[in-house]
């Protein structure tokens, strides 16, 4: 069993405050990802559980135990790098033996150790290269092989996949993906990849300037972003957003810009009303956008002018000014538009969000 539990942690480099107040529980087998832009101090909360990096504040507990003090190399983890920090000049088996090797396994045990992380990764084969004869990818799953061999508590990834090609990446994230259901160890993992973070985290936790912004499962803040911020950031193309305020008529809860009026189906409504006159953000994913139909009501439509046309054969993304806004829409590939076109577009009010103009937060 291994649960990491971190208690309103934080690190001060300098007077610079990159980790503050993270609070997270991290549960036994799960995996979790820290996702977020550059700097917002997923690796540094990343090295600190490693060991890698002292705290400034809070605490580290894997299971019952605090590790602040503990060296890293008595914390029973093992951490895979975006670099994959292997020795050049030894064998891959030899990379993968060595911390066996420094923890005074017995070598009948290392052997075997090798062996079946070897099996599990398909890497056999390569046993006797070094790093250098290796492709990217093989060298990502000696670096992977040299984690699993340790039989670690707990994984700990840092970027692991950024130095592979598009291609290999999308196959290493399900191999990864595969390698946690099968080992069932408890993973922390740090990408800026939101495509990433979604498809390999049990939970996300999303980060911005060293703050928790979000922690929950991929759907939840897909569908439930707590602000601006973690709508915008997760899915692409990104969530479209809208200045408007917030009007009351006829007892209808309207988000009104100029050229622009949507009505505010009754759960939202609700919860707007008591922001009724205020500046807000109207949130809308292009998915959640199409050419209107007589199907629509027409307080749920809108006229937009297409500005760029993006065939990608799946789907057509449209750019298009809706009034002040610049809008994404994700269409019907067959659909027949060019630039300059004017269309009647419609959107799927129960999947509008309201955030406050000034903190940010959903309403
Ligand atoms: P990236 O994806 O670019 O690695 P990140 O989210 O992992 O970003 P961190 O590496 O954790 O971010 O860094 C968080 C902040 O702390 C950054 O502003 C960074 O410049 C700063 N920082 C990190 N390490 C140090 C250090 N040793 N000394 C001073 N500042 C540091």
């Amino acid at each position: 069993m291994a649960e990491v539990t971190l208690r309103k942690l934080n690190k001060r480099f300098d007077g610079f405050h990159a980790v503050k107040d993270v609070d997270l529980d991290i549960r036994d087998r799960e995996f979790v990802v820290l996702v977020g832009p550059s700097g917002c101090g997923k690796t540094t909360t990343l090295r600190m559980i490693a060991g890698l990096e002292a705290v400034s504040d809070g605490e580290i507990r894997i299971d019952d135990s605090v590790v602040n003090e503990v060296p890293p190399m008595d914390r029973d983890i093992a951490m895979v790098f975006q670099n994959y920090a292997l020795y050049p000049h030894m064998s891959v088996a030899a990379n993968m033996a060595f911390g066996l090797k420094m923890r005074k396994f017995e070598r009948s045990e290392i052997d075997q150790r090798i062996r079946r992380a070897a099996g599990i990764l398909g890497i056999e084969s390569l046993l006797d290269r070094k790093p250098r004869q290796l492709s990217g990818g093989q060298r990502q799953r000696v670096a992977l092989g040299r984690a699993i061999v340790r039989d670690p508590k707990v994984f700990l990834f840092d970027e692991p996949l950024s130095n592979l090609d598009a291609k290999l990446r999308v196959q290493m994230r399900v191999e990864l993906k595969k390698l946690h259901e099968r080992l069932a160890v408890t993973s922390v993992y740090v990408t800026h990849d939101q495509v990433e973070a979604m498809t390999l985290g049990d939970r996300v936790v999303v980060m911005k300037d060293g703050v928790v912004q979000q922690v929950g499962e991929p759907l939840t803040l897909y569908n439930n972003p707590a602000n601006r911020f973690v709508a915008g950031f997760i899915g692409s193309p990104a969530m479209n957003f809208a200045d408007v305020t917030l009007r009351e008529s006829n007892g209808r809860m309207a988000a009104e810009a100029d050229g622009l009026r949507i009505e505010l189906p009754p759960e939202l409504a609700a919860r707007a009303r008591a922001h009724t006159g205020a500046k807000a953000i109207l949130g809308i994913r292009p998915e959640n956008i199409h050419v209107a139909t007589a199907g629509d009501a027409p307080e749920h439509c809108f006229d937009a002018g297409i500005e760029v046309v993006e065939q990608l054969g799946s789907e057509i993304l449209l750019d298009t000014r809706v009034g002040p806004a610049l809008f994404v829409a994700s269409i019907e590939p067959t659909l027949q538009v060019r630039p300059h076109d004017k269309l009647r577009l419609a959107l799927r009010p129960e999947r509008l969000h309201l955030f406050d103009a000034q903190s940010e937060q959903a309403i």
